[in-house]
């Protein structure tokens, strides 16, 4: 089968690769339909994850439909079209008994913090992922969802990811009627936190980003107020100078590391690496949101670089709440929120590509280029 094949920083292709089989008595097979490219994939595709090794197959958000099941498998059959959460749960351990299926012990159980998820390292299990023509799934009972008959394949890849993490990241912002949120970053899950942020009752939403096109969209889809941060020079007199001298209510990183460097780069003329700490979307977070406010992280750090401005946190007496998405426990008031047309998820798509060009799309996303806000692949035509 064709899948994607890293062959070290910023080298993705497409290669022939072994069929995936069924490993356990909970695996399933999946014939892939639509498969994304994230933004977490990016810190992947310019090395910055740890053990992250070469001939890895990445893709964490894709939907298919099932090929085979194992022999314990009682709730999916050969035929049916499921979306699959990216995070690998195992549904029984102490983890996902509350709910937190991104932090499933059983999964990874070599890590101490991140749950598995496909196709992102051996720090996140070592599991192949979904930019492929066929993937394994395992716990294939508890996280794979059918998609309802009326629902768009586009919209349902799109619940793999992105909307749960932009809806948790404003859930975790504990949005009250008539806040100023504030969300960093107008990439998909920054722009889905921005429309999810009317849903909890926001009075006010600002997008900052400096990608122009991104901004533009977030202006009509949020919609959203939206700024240039290269345009402002200091960030938290800005927002206070927004909000009646008091900072925003609640603050939303969805930028974390910034993969591509890019921002970074046109700031201070270089790219900051990782282990140097480039937290500089979760500084303007933190400086910019009211006392006693809460600042909601969705974006991805790595163990060490983040270099948090923890005297403004104390002395502020800011919450800070954060976590990878906790996909399952969102679908079915997400699929709910889809049905009735108050989140519009594959308005965010804007390239399709088969999977042979792989290696275009991650570039084109990288680059931010080609007006390229979510690209999806399509790797059984
Ligand atoms: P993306 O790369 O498409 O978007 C990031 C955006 O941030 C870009 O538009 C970039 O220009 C902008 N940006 C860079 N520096 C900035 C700054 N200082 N201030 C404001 N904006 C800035 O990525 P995405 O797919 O939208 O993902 C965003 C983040 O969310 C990534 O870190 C990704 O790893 C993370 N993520 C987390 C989860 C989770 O479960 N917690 C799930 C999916 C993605
Ligand atoms: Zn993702």
């Amino acid at each position: 089968m064709l899948a994607a094949d890293y062959r070290g920083p910023r080298r993705v292709r497409a290669d022939q690769k072994p069929m995936p089989t069924i490993e356990h008595p909970r695996d399933a097979i999946l014939r892939v339909t639509r498969s994304c490219i994230c933004g977490s994939d990016l810190h992947l595709y310019n090395g910055l994850v740890p053990d992250t090794r070469v001939g890895m197959t990445f893709g964490h958000e894709f939907c298919g439909i099932v090929e085979e099941v194992g022999s314990e498998v009682e709730n999916l059959k050969p035929g049916d079209h499921v979306l699959v959460p990216f995070n690998i749960a195992c549904g029984q351990c102490h983890f996902c008994r509350q709910g937190l299926f991104g932090n499933c012990h059983e999964s990874n159980a070599q890590a101490t913090a991140v749950g598995g998820i496909f196709g992102y390292s051996h720090t996140a299990g070592g599991y192949d992922g979904g930019q492929a023509q066929y993937v394994r799934v395992p716990y294939a009972d508890v996280g794979p969802t059918l998609i309802p008959g009326w629902m768009d394949l586009d919209d349902a890849v799109l619940l793999t990811d992105v909307v749960p993490t932009g809806y948790q990241a404003a859930e975790m912002g504990g949005i009250q009627k008539g806040d100023t949120v504030v969300v960093f970053g107008a990439g998909p899950v920054g722009l889905m936190a921005a429309r999810c942020a009317w849903l909890f009752g926001a009075g006010r939403v600002i997008v900052i980003d400096w990608v122009h096109y991104r901004l533009e969209f977030a202006r009509h889809y949020c919609p959203a107020e939206v700024y240039d941060f290269r345009e402002i020079d200091d960030m938290a007199v800005f927002i206070k100078r927004q909000t009646d001298s008091l900072g925003a209510d609640v603050c939303i990183d969805a930028v974390g590391a910034d993969a591509s460097g890019n921002a970074l780069h046109t700031l201070f003329g270089k790219m900051i690496p990782i282990e140097a700490g480039s937290a500089i979307p979760l500084h303007w977070a933190i400086n910019s949101v009211k006392k006693g406010g809460i600042v909601s992280i969705v974006g991805v750090y790595g163990p060490t670089g983040n270099m948090i401005p923890i005297g403004n946190v104390v002395n502020k007496g800011i919450t800070i709440r954060a976590n990878q998405a906790s996909v399952k426990r969102l679908l079915p008031r997400l699929i709910d929120h889809v049905q009735a047309g108050r989140i519009d998820p594959k308005a965010l798509i804007t390239h399709r590509v088969p999977l042979e060009d792989i290696s275009d799309a991650y570039h084109i996303f990288a680059s931010k280029l080609d007006g390229c806000i979510k690209p999806i692949l399509l790797p059984n035509g």
